[in-house]
């Protein structure tokens, strides 16, 4: 398959949707970004990459980082992580308060209370949770030069009420073990981790689930990595999973940073950033850019 002349293709196909919606500036440091970057990558696992815009300017990744912890606690835990956090689409908006009032429990790892109880189960685990997270996620993109934003991170305590209030009502039903406010500074520092889309493919290639799964001692079966493609197909959208599913058909996982990341198992990754946001938080031309891509390429989980 010709990936370069597709992404070519798709990328001018979603430009007249440059200027549609709004870039995250509920984290202040995130609202000074440029709107108007665009770029789209594919790894594939034979070992070729494919690249079209301003595929080596990094971004933040923000919630796409959620995965990169579930990849993390699930090798720890096990199938005890599933006591801490369900696993079922959730519906609500990704930083929502309804559910976890009713139910107690985070309904899935990629909402932001189920997240922050992956934060928990990390700073819980290690001594040096930090840098282990980090060795993680830089052996998964293979760049040593990946690194948390601090900037970003000050910023969004500053101004994370919500998710402050989410910390406080986890703590109240005992689902997190640690203080409050180190769980918050930990999962916000997480998010702020950024790649560019050529790393941020090459770190989701190893969730196409094609060989052994060991990065930074960090190791998952090959049953384990399916099983995160499958939280990704039906949890990775927030209430616009079930949208993504039907217009694009792969795993993937979303970023308020304006990124998300896709798997096409056994055989490709893909990243697209956009920092312009739709109303569930998802980016405008990066859903467009993927639907298109599954649609020329008629290749998809489906
Ligand atoms: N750090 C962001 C938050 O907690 C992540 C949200 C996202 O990317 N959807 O609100």
């Amino acid at each position: 398959m010709d990936y370069q002349t597709i992404l070519e293709k798709v990328s001018k196909a979603v430009a007249p949707l440059t200027g549609e919606g709004k870039v995250a500036d509920y984290i202040p440091a995130l609202a000074n970004v440029n709107p108007n970057k665009y770029a789209v990558c594919i790894d594939s696992i034979d070992g070729n990459l494919y690249a079209v815009g301003d595929a080596d300017e990094r971004f933040s990744l923000q919630s796409i980082t959620k995965v990169f912890s579930l990849a993390m606690c699930l090798s720890i835990k096990g199938e005890e992580l599933w006591t801490r956090v369900g696993k079922e689409p959730s519906g609500t908006a990704f930083n929502s308060l309804v559910q976890l009032e009713v139910e107690g429990m985070p309904r899935n790892p990629f909402i932001n209370a189920g997240a922050i109880v992956l934060a928990d189960v990390l700073l819980t685990s290690f001594p040096d949770p930090e840098a282990r997270f980090l060795s993680f996620v830089r052996e998964l993109c293979g760049s040593d030069t990946v690194d948390y934003n601090l900037e970003v991170a000050h910023s969004e305590r500053e101004a994370g009420y919500l998710n402050a209030a989410i910390v406080n009502l986890l703590k109240y039903h005992k689902k997190i073990e640690r203080d409050v406010e180190e769980v918050l500074a930990f999962y916000f520092k997480m998010c702020s981790i950024e790649m560019n889309c050529k790393e941020l493919a090459r770190a989701f290639l190893a969730f196409a689930n094609h060989s052994r799964f060991d990065y930074a001692g960090v190791s998952l079966t090959l049953s384990q990595v399916k099983r995160i493609n499958a939280v990704m197909q039906t949890c990775g959208f927030y209430d616009e999973a079930g949208e993504f599913s039907y217009l694009v058909g792969l795993p993937g996982k979303s970023g308020v940073g304006g990124g998300i990341a896709a798997v096409y198992p056994r055989r490709y990754s893909v990243a697209v950033w956009s920092p312009r946001l739709n109303s569930k938080g998802n980016s405008v031309m990066g859903m467009k850019t993927l639907e298109l891509l599954t649609t020329e390429t008629m290749e998809s989980i489906f």
